[in-house]
């Protein structure tokens, strides 16, 4: 049998959920997002079999939008039910404005490459599951930047992965929106493309030893990149999320992280 990445995903989840007390909360909201995120992913497959690739780039046509507010609003709900208190609220909120806001709220946040509010990140939450679907039917064309933006959907990465690789391991980076995967030279930064390793120096802390805080001086901000060579177990984008004490760490010291994930931490 095959399990899709959504499966892959809620099963780390319920085991990382055991592994570390703090995070259970957090963990127990996305496992329902992420059940909510495969249904999605499902309909909107039946519903548009042949997906117009072009779509990524510019706003959502009417025919996707239709289908996609008309879904909304489960959503909102589930975050109401399960959220933490504050998103809660905020879903609640939300969910009285009607299928003219949702709609609005969805393209801007389609078009809009980094969500500034919290509102922002559940819309685009929501959306991830189209991104990706889209991405699967389109091309990847890299970039000839220094930096690093996402082939597909030119939005920033949420993390890298290291993969093993002959002797070594090579660093990707992977965009928190579509989720491509892309290879990155591992001693660059990948928001201001610094190259002086003395200028990019690398943190881990014992709790979660095969994630990599890796930072800049030169622009001051991190990526956090799990190391699989070192855990093969982990599913990137789940134990991403639960390191975030990485995070807090990172930021006191001085860091802003390159790209939020999608639960706006
Ligand atoms: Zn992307």
């Amino acid at each position: 049998m095959t399990v899709s990445p959504w499966q892959r995903r809620i099963q780390r989840a319920q085991e990382l959920a055991v592994q570390h007390s703090f995070a259970a909360e957090i963990l127990g909201f996305y496992i329902h997002v992420a059940r909510f995120q495969e249904d999605l992913h499902r309909r909107l497959s039946a519903a548009f079999p042949k997906p117009p690739s072009a779509s990524i780039g510019g706003e959502l046509s009417a025919a996707e939008l239709s289908q996609l507010s008309a879904r909304f609003e489960s959503f909102l709900t589930l975050a109401e039910t399960h959220g933490p208190q504050q998103l809660s609220e905020m879903s609640r909120a939300l969910r009285a404005r009607g299928q003219t806001f949702w709609s609005e709220l969805l393209n801007n946040s389609w078009t809009n490459h980094s969500p500034s509010d919290a509102q922002g990140f559940l819309a685009m939450a929501f959306l991830q599951p189209y991104a990706e679907l889209l991405r699967s039917h389109g091309k990847l064309t890299p970039k000839e930047h220094t930096y690093a933006l996402c082939p597909f959907c030119n939005r920033k990465p949420g993390f890298g992965v290291l993969r093993q690789m002959g002797d070594g391991a090579a660093r990707s980076l992977v965009c928190y929106f579509c989720l491509a995967e892309w290879e990155f030279r591992r001693l660059v930064c990948p928001a201001c493309g610094e190259e002086n390793d003395r200028k990019l120096p690398v943190f881990t802390a014992s709790e979660f030893d095969y994630i990599r805080v890796e930072c800049c001086d030169a622009c001051k901000t991190y990526v956090k990149t799990v190391d699989l060579t070192k855990n093969g177990h982990a599913e990137p984008m789940v134990d991403e999320l639960v390191s975030a004490p990485l995070d807090l760490w990172a930021r006191g010291q001085g860091y802003a992280k390159l790209q939020n994930n999608l639960l706006g931490m």
